[in-house]
């Protein structure tokens, strides 16, 4: 299944493909069309299963195609309530970079900050509001905020949102919705409490439970290697000095990373090939047969390209990234040691990543096992938030120059040639 197969408008679906967001996770293949069908949801799932692009993809989708009413523009026609800031401000920011090329604007209010920024916001006009329920509220009570225009709500992590007292505050807010609307409503347990929240809220619902597959087969060991970003090729060329590593799947989260490391690998005369999306169909099978048959020791894949392929009795798969997603992490490493035979797996983690190896270790309920033989220990720290923000910037500014170039040199392709 991909993005394209879930009926995704096309600006949308190119921010995703900006994101280098490779297959939807189970959630979004499940909640996506049901929600662009305009049910009701009841979904139990954690975060770090992608359930916020799950309801905020459809949410813009919908925001989209309604757009053309004028005189609505700039009105709440979306509210999604979380329980913390942090929260609320991921949130925010998935809308505002899954709608980049939508035109539809959202904001987040939270409490413990000045309010005045947030109102300021919402007089300028947005289409989704993004908030904590008692900032919410407060900003009600003052007028500055009204919900009757509200289409789309959703109740985000509703059982955090009970155990931190927030149920009046949450019913509250309930009444003052207009009755004709799409509810989503998200919570990683389903105690009785809160399915008696979620029927007051949701009508008809379809139920989406995803079980996020957790563990790997007893048979696979797992290590991992800490180290910095600019040290990863070296470290992988070290680790690749052992002989007994002679048939190894590499992952790289993206395909140009792919490419890059299969050519950096053949100049070191590590034989070697990459398969990935972009690569013809024969082309990926001949990788795949020469890897099967020995004449490579290393197929460097992305995940989509590992999809569906069966190596029999392979027995190592390196990370060269951390997912971002723990569950990628499980269904990489189960490429490896499979049907009782023996397998190991070998993560190279670079700062960026550490908060990755956290939610793995969460996921899988278990302690990776460090590797400190490590001529590359990690020596550097993870960005701070203003370094992030600048770092995402220079990204974004080199990403624009390169579709530039490939515009300009497009351009020149299919100039007329002139006439004398
Ligand atoms: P969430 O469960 O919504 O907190 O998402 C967890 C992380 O997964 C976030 O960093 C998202 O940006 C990322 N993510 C969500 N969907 C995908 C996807 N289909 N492929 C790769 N990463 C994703």
């Amino acid at each position: 299944m991909r993005f394209d197969d879930l009926n995704i408008i096309k600006p949308i679906l190119k921010a995703l493909n900006e994101e280098e967001y490779a297959v939807p996770t189970s959630i979004q293949e499940k909640a996506i069309p049901l929600i662009i069908d305009r049910k009701d949801v009841l979904g139990s799932a954690q975060t770090g299963t992608g359930k916020t692009a799950a309801f905020a993809i459809p949410i813009l989708q919908h925001l989209y195609n309604d757009r053309q009413d004028n005189h609505r523009r700039g009105k709440i026609k979306a509210l999604v309530i979380t329980p913390t800031r942090e929260l609320a401000i991921q949130i925010g920011e998935s809308f505002s970079t899954y709608g980049k090329h939508t035109g539809i604007k959202n904001t987040v209010v939270f409490g413990g900050v000045n309010q005045g920024p947030q109102t300021q916001a919402i007089k300028r006009g947005v289409d989704i509001l993004v908030a904590t329920p008692g900032r919410l509220l407060d900003l009600m009570n003052q007028g500055f905020i009204r919900l009757r225009d509200v289409e789309y709500f959703v109740l985000d992590e509703a059982d955090r949102m009970l155990d931190m007292g927030f149920i009046n505050d949450i019913k509250k807010i309930i009444e003052k919705l207009p009755a004709k609307r799409q509810s989503l409503f998200f919570s990683a347990t389903m105690p009785n409490n809160i399915v008696a929240l979620s029927k007051k809220i949701l009508k008809n619902p379809v139920k989406v439970e995803i079980n996020a597959v957790s563990s790997a087969a007893d048979t696979l060991k797992q290590y991992l290697y800490y180290t910095n970003k600019q040290d990863k090729k070296s470290l992988l060329l070290h680790i690749l000095k052992d002989r007994k590593i002679d048939q190894v799947l590499l992952f790289s989260r993206t395909k140009h990373g792919a490419d890059k490391l299969a050519k950096h690998l053949a100049a070191k005369k590590i034989l070697s090939a990459a398969i990935h999306g972009d690569k013809a169909q024969n082309q990926r099978q001949k990788a795949l047969n020469k890897f099967k048959d020995g004449e490579l020791r290393v197929l460097v894949a992305t995940d989509i390209a590992a999809r569906g392929i069966d190596i029999d009795k392979l027995k190592y798969v390196i990370n060269y990234d951390i997912p971002n997603l723990p569950e990628t992490y499980v269904h990489r490493i189960g490429r490896a040691g499979r049907a009782g035979d023996e397998g190991i797996s070998i993560s190279i983690c670079e700062p960026e990543e550490n908060v990755y190896v956290k939610d793995i270790e969460k996921l899988i309920n278990k302690r990776i096992e460090v590797i400190t033989d490590n001529p590359f220990p990690q020596t550097d720290r993870p960005m701070n938030n203003a370094e992030k923000k600048e770092a995402a910037k220079e990204k974004l500014a080199r990403k624009q120059e390169y579709f530039a170039n490939k515009n300009k040199k497009k351009d020149k392709q299919i100039k007329p040639k002139r006439k004398y």
